[in-house]
């Protein structure tokens, strides 16, 4: 059977699969990044988990992978296919598709963003099927953002393209990793809900999804921290309306898992700010973390579809 490598490589661990051409899953697999060993190493560990994808593709399907995907954190320069720089795995200027191309024997490699590509699979294959355009917004350790539009996604040109997570919804409010002050992210993002209930509950070990479940048992002080931030991730997402129009909101990462619990009252706070906007439907992502790996395998099967018709 024709199929693709598709691969996941995330601050911790590496998710893999084997992707038919319909987007279906035929093989997964995991391993740790192993970043504590150093960046030399954790170079190694993508070249040796794609090789050993390879084999097991010829093994199980009698045929060579036709082309590898690969999705890495930080900035990259896709059409080079540079990684450029990830604070979290050390590396600057790392030729990535050129490695992983000459260790799998002259495979064509698509490299991407990892959650641009957890983005075009949301908007592919899942909460987003069939939407033509869409954002797609992760509420993570910070926030990011994928936007799409006709089945890719938007970059931007210098490959910073969706950034939300970046936006200031509260001038002159915290101090964010950017360099500029109250952006979204230091409001809305998971580990700001953490920071924000280990602070009002006086308990240093709370955490976002204890929030969430002090919410739903009433607790006052826990739905006021909740608010906060569904009141700036609702500023942020109209904001993002006013601008592209999308006619769906995907909402993922670890502050989605909560569920109703997030989405009712952001849907409402959502709809109260809108003007002459149409609103968004705002749904919560499906693909949990296999995302960005399914969404490189979908950026190796675009690849091949490219070379076929140039
Ligand atoms: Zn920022």
């Amino acid at each position: 059977m024709k199929h693709v490598i598709a691969l996941d490589v995330g601050g911790t661990g590496m998710k893999a699969a084997l992707l038919a051409q319909d987007g279906s899953v035929l093989s997964e697999a995991r391993r740790p990044t192993g970043r504590e060993q150093g960046t030399d190493a954790v170079v190694a560990a993508i070249l040796d988990f794609a090789a050993d994808l390879a084999d097991e593709g010829r093994a199980r399907f009698g045929c060579a992978p036709l082309a590898a995907g690969v999705a890495v954190p930080g900035t990259i320069d896709e059409k080079n296919g540079i990684a450029v720089f990830s604070a979290n795995l050390g590396w600057r200027d790392l030729p990535l598709r050129k490695l992983l191309g000459e260790r799998l024997g002259g495979l064509p490699v698509a490299l991407g963003h990892d959650v641009r590509s957890g983005g075009l699979a949301e908007g592919r294959i899942g909460a987003g099927r069939g939407v033509d355009r869409f954002l797609f917004v992760a509420l993570g350790t910070g926030i990011a953002g994928a936007i799409g539009i006709g089945g890719r996604i938007e970059a931007g040109a210098h490959g910073y393209g969706g950034e939300i997570g970046h936006v200031v919804v509260r001038p002159g409010g915290p101090a964010c990793g950017c360099g500029a002050r109250g952006c979204l992210e230091t409001l809305a993002s998971a580990s700001a809900v953490s920071r924000a209930w280990a602070a009002a509950s006086g308990d240093p070990e709370a955490d976002a999804a204890a929030c969430a479940v002090a919410v739903e048992a009433g607790d006052e002080r826990a739905a006021a921290v909740w608010q906060n931030a569904v009141d700036a991730l609702a500023d942020g997402i109209v904001l993002a309306q006013s601008l592209l129009d999308p006619s769906t909101v995907i909402v993922g990462g670890g502050l989605a898992e909560a569920g109703d619990t997030l989405f009712t009252p952001l849907r409402s706070a959502v709809s109260k700010r809108l003007t002459f906007q149409m609103p968004p439907q705002v749904v919560p992502a499906m693909l949990r973390d296999t995302a960005a790996s399914l969404g490189a395998g979908l950026l190796a099967w675009d690849l091949l579809s490219m070379e076929v018709t140039a």
